[in-house]
């Protein structure tokens, strides 16, 4: 670990932000080994929405520094906010920007807002305090009130702007956060891990934090646990892994059912996952056959999107076509790749009309994908692209959910039941290491740049196209596991 708990009396606005985020995470910005951080694309591609809205929002390129303030530029970057807090706490603020308004302030007739970035749609926490104790800071600079800063959005594509008042309320939350995030630093050792682990995809501390979870057989370790059941099985004394798979399933019920009958029916399946993990156990679950489309078939086709969440944006919809062999069985050396890009200025129509030639190419062929998005992605185009009731029917027969599949058949030993946690257990090996789809998007941003005028460098696009092509390989190595398990029959 790196400096001694509260050995320095120091609050930052990105402590703050990650404190909102998680208390851990802000206890191990702080005394951490910077060693043990991984590298997540999520940071830099918010600095490159953030960098598309400011160039949005602002007349020409910001000022630098104090003397972009004294000077009154628009928009001014590179200022670093000082004060003092509570208790002998000092307190600092590095605003991505500070945007000029109308005001009265030290250095004239004009004034200073703070104004971020926001990722996602709505202003949370996580942007209202990092905000507020920028406009505390500011005021004491500029002498002069801060009564708004502002939100932007929509990476530059569409600008939304939204204003934040910073009012008495929003300050003594910020009072309360800061207090709670000092005692929280002097801790000597971290805040536990996040009640909702799912936060912890995006986060730089995973590796350190789910080797913690894993060896102390965390709740949230077990497949189908998220924080409101953790919460419940805790109340009742069950604090890991282990105990939970000890625990008898029918009493658990009656316990669980305190909490709302549903909750009673749930007992069963999160023991016996329990038990499975614990035992490294592979069960299954239902005897009829996994993949009774793929008997007949003359090919697969394996489909997997890839897309800008933020802009409803699935820019690349990639199949792997898989032909049977002539002596009916499958070799995927016969496997062909075939990424279709779909450019926002050509219209959904275009894209449909593609997709809809490339599988009228393979007709009858089933369509396997690793969860919903792909099915629900492909079933509303065809909706709003007009498809007849009979062509969305037939679409809707070939798609082939594997991950649904995977449940209804099997229990597996792992903690996830996804398509790199399970296809890794069946020995798939991504070509590119460390790449997940916020890394992938990240590629997309770059290559796509503001227009056709300013696309980036070919390479992107093939990393793009090796991730995706490889999730549709690791779908088939999913599914031909299902496959063969079928043959090898229920008697094994
Ligand atoms: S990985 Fe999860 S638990 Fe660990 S610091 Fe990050 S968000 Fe918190």
């Amino acid at each position: 670990m790196g400096d001694t708990p509260s050995a320095d009396k120091l609050l930052t606005d990105r402590l703050l932000r990650s404190w909102v985020r998680c208390r851990r995470r802000a206890w191990l910005d702080r005394h951490g080994d910077p060693d043990t951080r991984v590298y997540t694309a999520h940071r830099t591609l918010q600095l490159d929405d953030q960098q598309r809205s400011f160039v949005a929002l602002l007349p020409r390129k910001p000022a630098a520094g104090l003397a972009g303030l004294e000077a009154g530029a628009p928009g001014v970057v590179g200022v670093r906010l000082r004060g003092q807090g509570s208790d002998g706490w000092r307190l600092e603020a590095h605003p991505p920007l500070l945007q000029r308004v109308e005001g009265r302030s030290r250095w004239g007739a004009f004034a200073y807002r703070p104004v971020l970035a926001r990722q996602g749609r709505r202003l949370t926490r996580e942007h209202r305090l990092p905000l507020a104790l920028a406009g505390r800071l500011l005021a004491d600079v500029q002498q002069a009130p801060v009564p708004d800063a502002l939100a932007v959005g929509g990476a530059g594509r569409r600008l939304e702007k939204e204003r934040l008042p910073l009012n008495t309320a929003l300050d003594h939350q910020l009072d309360e956060a800061l207090r709670k995030l000092a005692a929280d630093l002097c801790r000597p050792e971290p805040p536990p891990l996040a009640a909702d682990r799912r936060k912890c995809t995006l986060c730089s501390w995973r590796g350190v934090c789910n080797r913690e979870a894993a060896a102390e057989g965390h709740l949230s370790e077990v497949s189908g646990i998220g924080a409101k059941r953790r919460e419940m099985l805790q109340e009742l004394g069950i604090q890991r892994l282990q105990e939970l798979a000890a625990a008898n399933p029918d009493q658990l019920a009656l316990q669980l059912e305190r909490f709302g009958e549903q909750h009673g029916a749930v007992a069963a399946p999160v023991v016996a996952q329990a038990r499975a993990q614990r035992d490294g156990r592979v069960e299954r679950l239902d005897l009829a056959p996994a993949l009774p489309e793929l008997d007949a078939a003359k090919g697969v086709l394996l489909y997997d999107i890839e897309s800008d969440p933020d802009a409803r944006d699935d820019f690349l919809h990639g199949f792997v076509v898989l032909p049977r062999a002539a002596n009916g069985t499958w070799d995927l050396s016969l496997a062909r790749y075939h990424p279709l890009l779909v450019l926002q200025e050509h219209g959904e129509r275009c894209c449909w009309q593609r997709l809809r030639r490339l599988l009228a190419h393979y007709r009858d062929w089933p369509i396997l994908h690793y969860g919903e998005t792909e099915s629900l992605a492909l079933l509303r185009m065809a909706q709003r692209q007009g498809a007849s009731d009979r062509e969305r029917r037939l679409l809707k027969q070939r798609l082939v959910d594997v991950h649904a599949r995977v449940r209804r058949c099997w229990r597996l030993p792992l903690n996830s039941y996804g398509l790199k946690a399970v296809a890794a257990w069946r020995g798939f090996q991504w070509r590119q290491r460390s790449v997940d789809g916020a890394r992938a998007l990240l590629w997309w941003r770059q290559w796509r740049g503001s227009g056709p005028s300013d696309r980036g460098h070919a390479q992107a696009l093939r990393w793009i196209f090796t991730y995706n092509e490889d999730d549709g390989l690791a779908t088939w190595a999913v599914a031909s596991w299902l496959l063969a398990e079928d043959q090898r029959g229920p008697s094994e």
